[in-house]
């Protein structure tokens, strides 16, 4: 089961910035309102992730880092309507095998947390407030192949960076923290007050830069089943940030060509040059017309009919961009 858990593991752990995402997709799972990332060496020394959220029991500490113990998916309708982040009970299961992991966590109704070392299994009381520390030291130390393969530390934390950047973007009632070699490198505020659309431009603005809020359009269309908002770079805007490109689904980050080929399709009337604009896209669609469970780092989707999708995105960006052309 160990090698199981490695071969695993090496699906869904590139790199440090794999496991940061698996941590915070947790996290978030957990009912967080704040996640705070510390790494070290880029993360490949360690990364700890500790949130605000509703803790794992004492008893339950041991099943968390076993494979396929915990699946947030109880049956078949689930996995087609999954409705959390986290799906396959194994993240960290698959961790654990090519990490030291461990995890100190705390209920709001335990009389204190406890930590779990998972290589050991030795179980302890701690100290914390209600939530969940996941501390991974020492990546493919068990893999040394792997590990070769890893950056410097600045690209293995400009990776991290950018799987929380992923995160953050679509969830403005999160804070969320980055500290690199004990400094803090980002930080984003949970949005109080205002409402849910002031909340996420400002949380754009924050992440992106407040440039992309002023040179950008917002999108707002329902087309069929599906509802495409967010907001689409000015086609003569100064900046070219293709770099800036963030679809989502059902608040789920993708890589996805039939969005990002509806949205250059709306561009191509009027953006003139091969500029490549930058957008940030929230996708939403009934759970059935969608299948995340395509790759184990779920960053593909596949759509039960892309057409539709297509079609909405572009007609979304294209009313944002011409109104009057839509
Ligand atoms: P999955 O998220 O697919 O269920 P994981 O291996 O990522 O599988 O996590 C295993 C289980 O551990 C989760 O189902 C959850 O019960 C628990 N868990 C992990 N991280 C946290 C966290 N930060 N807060 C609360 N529970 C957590
Ligand atoms: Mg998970």
């Amino acid at each position: 089961d160990a090698l199981i858990s490695q071969i695993a593991a090496g699906e869904v752990v590139e790199r440090p910035a794999s496991v940061v995402r698996e941590l915070v997709d947790n996290a978030l799972d957990a009912g967080a309102t704040q996640i705070t990332v510390r790494l070290l060496a880029g993360g490949v020394r360690s990364i700890v992730v500790e949130d605000d959220g509703s803790g794992i029991p004492a008893d339950q500490l041991v099943l968390a880092v076993q494979r396929h113990a915990t699946s947030k998916i109880a049956s078949l309708d689930d996995l087609e309507a999954v409705g959390t982040m986290g799906f396959r009970g194994e993240a960290l299961a698959a961790i654990a095998s090519i990490a030291d992991l461990s995890l100190a966590s705390r209920t709001a109704d335990a009389a204190h947390a406890s930590r779990l070392d998972a290589r050991s299994g030795e179980l302890q009381p701690a100290a914390r407030a209600t939530g969940t520390s996941v501390e991974v030291r020492e990546l493919f130390f068990a893999t040394p192949a792997r590990r070769k393969f890893l950056k410097t530390d600045a690209t293995e934390l400009a990776h991290c960076l950018e799987a929380v950047r992923r995160h953050a973007l679509v969830r403005p009632e999160v804070g969320f923290a980055v500290w690199h070699e004990g400094k803090l490198v980002a930080q984003w505020r949970r949005a109080t007050g205002g409402g849910p659309s002031q909340a996420a431009a400002q949380r754009i603005a924050d992440v992106l830069g407040a440039d992309f809020i002023t040179q950008s359009l917002p999108v707002d269309l329902h087309l069929g089943p599906v509802h495409v908002h967010g907001r689409v770079g000015l086609p003569d805007a100064a900046r070219s940030r293709p770099d800036q490109q963030y679809a989502y689904v059902n608040g789920r980050f993708v890589r996805d060509r039939v969005i990002t080929h509806g949205a250059r399709a709306a561009y191509d009337d009027v953006l003139h040059g091969n500029r490549q604009p930058s957008w940030v896209l929230f996708v939403t669609i009934d759970p059935l017309r969608v299948d995340v469970n395509v790759h184990p780092t779920k960053i593909e989707v596949r759509f039960r009919d892309g057409r539709e999708v297509h079609q909405a995105v572009r007609h979304a960006v294209e009313e944002a961009l011409a109104p009057s052309r839509a």
